[in-house]
């Protein structure tokens, strides 16, 4: 069995990784991301997985594509609410592993969003199944969650940057949700008394 393992960012990479080492299974890192908004974000996402890579001693491939950040946005195209987004979103990070994993001869692929607490979980096993079957190899699925706890706790030991949301622009801004309402709150009031004052 050789594993590529798409990973979505460090902190998340620690946990699987600890796992796919200690079964002695042979992997690889993909970094495929175009989501992250804004570049800075994505820039330092790169720069904590290289750190992680570094200091576990795995390898990981970056799509050589770089960013692809246009080509992210024409296919999440006009279904910009969660329900409609994520799907697409990890369809087209998950449909990228599995043909990178099938074009460079692993026998598997598999991806870090099975760690995260706060992602689709089965949504992603059946696309990533799904995927698999499209480009005749196998999925590894492990629910990886069982380590949330202890993945943190190794990322915080080993000060790489944490990010505070999923990714995409649309997760930014819905981190700020009740800020927000409150923000557009005081914009609609000044902007009534704006109206009176000119009446
Ligand atoms: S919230 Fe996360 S999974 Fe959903 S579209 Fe944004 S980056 Fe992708």
């Amino acid at each position: 069995m050789k594993i590529l393992l798409h990973v979505c960012c460090g902190p998340c990479a620690i946990y699987p990784v600890n796992v796919l080492k200690e079964l002695g299974v042979e992997f690889e890192g993909f970094f495929f991301n175009p989501n992250i908004h804004p570049f800075l974000e994505f820039e330092r996402r790169v720069l904590a997985l290289e750190e992680v890579a570094k200091h576990k001693r795995f390898n990981v491939i970056w799509a050589q594509e770089g960013y692809g950040l246009q080509s992210w946005i024409l296919q999440v195209g006009k279904n910009l609410d969660s329900g409609k987004r994520c799907p697409i979103c990890y369809d087209v990070r998950l449909e990228r592993a599995a043909k990178e994993a099938k074009e460079r001869g692993f026998s598997h692929f598999s991806t870090t969003l099975l760690y995260s607490k706060y992602q689709r979980h089965q949504l992603i096993k059946e696309i990533g199944q799904e995927k698999a079957e499209k480009f005749g190899i196998e999925f590894y699925y492990h629910d990886f969650r069982e380590g949330w706890q202890a993945g943190i706790d190794e990322s915080r030991a080993m000060g790489i940057y944490r990010q505070p949301y999923c990714g995409c622009v649309f997760s930014e801004a819905e981190r700020y949700s009740k800020r927000m309402k409150r923000l557009e709150k005081r914009m609609n009031e000044k902007e009534g008394q704006g109206n009176e004052s000119n009446v």
